[in-house]
């Protein structure tokens, strides 16, 4: 039976982070303000749990927002034995931490792969050394190659989070960071646009002139860009854009490409590219049937149905259908 994949989110915000990256207000950005008791945890899963059905759902607990394997090893294996009961009884199937490169080490994933963590995320953000410097990463790139290997040698999925429009970054960058995530054999990533956020170092820089964010149009044709790096090399995109969380809604936003739809924005552009090669060959009096995957269904129709629209401006009529043989962004058309 296709069992529904949920993530029980319990965020552990700043507890190890000896930096300041420029951009980060953990507490902002995760909207968690304290650090969880060992209870809470107990308490978090149990509340998303009430919400779920357990026999659909394949469910893994993620301690995300700071870096987990900074904490003592005492308080990881504190939260980590909280979880092992769901684990034992069948409910719970996984945990994932996030965590920081420089923060890996071999003792530390052994504690891990003997309590049950199965994926260890990384904020890589850039693999430009002078990218991550001028955003005060306090790491380098060989620091994510280091640990990207090492974790995979302990046969973790790995899941290595990029962001686009640090300062000193530009598409190029961009792109060769993909790439080398790809090249790193990354499970999964996301990938973030730089947010100004209030309080912070690079907000400092924004109201000085000294950086300017991205707008929405050039966030867009970088995750563009991006995008399909991922899909060819099959490294799975689990989230693009920031979660609209509470703050940054109440005036934590202070400039950047910030929209809660930013995924559906770019793949409906994706998809219309590959739209105007029909619209330009196709006769305008047929009736179009387009086929896509299940997984790619509502983007091919686009944000607010903008390609399906489109392409109706153009033809009789405009159908869209589900072909399950289909993979990724394949699909075909029938005219008639
Ligand atoms: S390592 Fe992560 S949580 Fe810590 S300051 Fe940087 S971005 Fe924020």
């Amino acid at each position: 039976m296709y069992k529904r994949h949920v993530t029980i989110p319990i965020f552990v915000p700043e507890m190890a982070c000896p930096f300041r990256c420029i951009y980060c207000d953990q507490h902002l950005i995760s909207g968690a303000k304290s650090i969880p008791a060992k209870e809470d945890v107990v308490k978090t899963i149990e509340k998303y749990l009430s919400t779920i059905t357990v026999s659909e759902s394949e469910i893994e607990v993620g301690f995300f927002g700071g870096s987990f394997t900074g904490i003592p090893i005492k308080q990881q294996l504190e939260y980590l034995t909280e979880v092992k009961p769901f684990i034992d009884k069948g409910i719970v199937q996984s945990i994932r931490i996030s965590t920081r490169p420089d923060y890996i080490s071999e003792s530390n994933l052994h504690l891990l792969k003997t309590n049950n963590v199965k994926t260890i995320e990384l904020g890589a953000q850039s693999l430009d050394n002078e990218v991550l410097k001028i955003s005060k990463r306090g790491h380098t790139v060989e620091d994510v190659e280091n640990a990207s290997r090492l974790i995979k040698s302990f046969g973790f999925d790995l899941g290595l989070q990029m962001m686009i429009g640090l300062p000193g970054d530009n598409p190029t960058k961009s792109i060769a960071t993909a790439k080398k995530i790809a090249e790193l054999k990354a499970d999964n990533t996301r990938i973030y646009p730089t947010i100004v956020i209030k309080g912070t170092y690079l907000e400092e820089l924004y109201n000085h002139g000294e950086y300017k964010a991205l707008s929405l149009e050039e966030c867009i044709s970088t995750l563009k860009l991006l995008i399909p790096v991922f899909d060819d090399a099959q490294v799975k995109i689990l989230r693009v854009g920031l979660h609209p969380s509470k703050d940054l809604q109440l005036g934590a936003y202070i400039a950047g490409p910030f929209h809660p739809s930013l995924r559906e924005l770019v793949e409906t552009e994706i998809w219309k590219d590959k739209f105007e090669v029909i619209i330009h060959k196709a006769d305008s009096q047929s009736n179009l049937i387009v086929s896509v995957s299940k997984k790619q269904f509502n983007f091919a129709i686009g944000f607010k149905s903008k390609n399906k629209k489109q392409l109706e401006d153009h033809f009789k009529s405009v159908k869209f259908i589900i072909d399950n043989n289909l993979l990724n962004k394949d699909f075909y058309v029938h005219l008639d």
